[in-house]
């Protein structure tokens, strides 16, 4: 049984009509579990206390959302993060949606689960909004988990076609939550050089793969296979959390990649294959993804895999990039003897 949050409240968010970021994508996602399916629980969203939210960002940060989204009206908190007047309470509740996951998966309720949940979160900083993003749901769940559910180690992996810059950032020089990405290279925010790598305790806990633009199915899955795979195994986290963006997608408007709705279920099957290896649940958490048609259909594959429906068959097709990644985050991981 795979949990799943998802509810047409996460369309109260609203960006305005021209925003790619549009509360139609928690309506379109939500389609796909409308009818009920026996491998599917669907969980109800929570609303996250702010002493929640507060292990990630600022409390003045904090209070600062809680204020724009009180004046009534839209605000843009960045050129292209927005604020309206519900902002506040559904990014509280997709935080507490997501915890609530973990907390699931952490008790083995459910064997792994799936927030489809908006604003994003990858990109916002510990005090600042930005990249459509407010609150890090998964820099939140990550720290929580390690606070309060037992959990010595996390990893999150990030697959969205632009970098976690705030993730990162949260964690770069703590060894206790691994941060893994690939993403389009040079591209937004800008940061995710394969030489960030972290710092103090922290250094060689953040693996980043950046990629030219152009990169197929066969690039990425040669990437999760000889990168993540290895560095999951040998890092045994207790919980494995999942930056999901889908705008890596062909069709995606804003993304440069060439990954198909199958190659996101290709790469969901190493993921879910490395964290079963260690015995770590996976929740993953949306973050963006802009085509409709494209996000519905890669969220459905991915489901599949999380219930355990056969993945697809895609060969890793390795690149010369991909011996750069090795020798680099090899230095500290074991990648080179596979
Ligand atoms: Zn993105």
């Amino acid at each position: 049984m795979i949990g799943v949050v998802s509810d047409l409240r996460f369309m109260d968010h609203e960006t305005g009509g021209y925003h790619p970021e549009s509360p139609l994508r928690a309506q379109c996602i939500h389609t796909l579990f409308i009818r009920e399916d026996p491998g599917i629980m669907l969980v109800q969203p929570a609303v996250s206390p702010v002493e929640d939210i507060v292990l990630n960002h600022g409390r003045s940060y904090v209070e600062s959302i809680a204020r724009a989204a009180g004046r009534g009206s839209t605000v843009n908190l960045d050129p292209d993060t927005v604020c309206c007047p519900d902002s506040y309470e559904v990014s509280l509740q997709a935080v507490g949606s997501l915890i609530s996951l973990c907390r699931m998966a952490l008790d083995r309720g459910i064997e792994a689960g799936f927030a489809c949940v908006r604003p994003p979160g990858h990109h916002a900083r510990k005090d600042r909004a930005m990249g459509f993003c407010l609150f890090n749901n998964v820099a939140i769940a990550a720290s929580k988990a390690i606070r309060s559910f037992g959990v010595e180690r996390v990893a999150i992996v990030d697959f969205d076609v632009h970098h976690g810059n705030g993730t990162q950032e949260s964690f770069y020089a703590d060894n206790r939550v691994l941060y893994f990405s690939t993403h389009q290279y040079p591209f937004y925010p800008g940061t995710g050089a394969l030489s960030e790598t972290g710092t103090g305790e922290g250094a060689g806990y953040t693996v980043n793969c950046p990629l030219s633009g152009g990169k197929n199915d066969g690039h990425f899955l040669a990437v999760y296979r000889h990168i993540l795979q290895p560095i999951i195994e040998d890092f045994e986290p207790g919980l494995v959390l999942v930056s999901a963006g889908f705008d890596a997608h062909a069709m995606d408007p804003i993304g440069g990649m060439r990954l198909s709705s199958d190659g996101f279920a290709a790469i969901a099957a190493v993921i879910q294959e490395a964290a079963q290896n260690v015995g770590a649940p996976v929740v993953y958490s949306l973050e963006g993804g802009y085509h409709l048609g494209a996000l519905k259909e890669s969220v459905s594959r991915v489901v599949e895999i999380l219930k355990g429906n056969a993945t697809p068959s895609i060969e890793p097709m390795p690149f010369p990039e991909l011996e750069n990644f090795i020798r680099v985050h090899g230095r500290i991981w074991p990648l080179a003897a596979r």
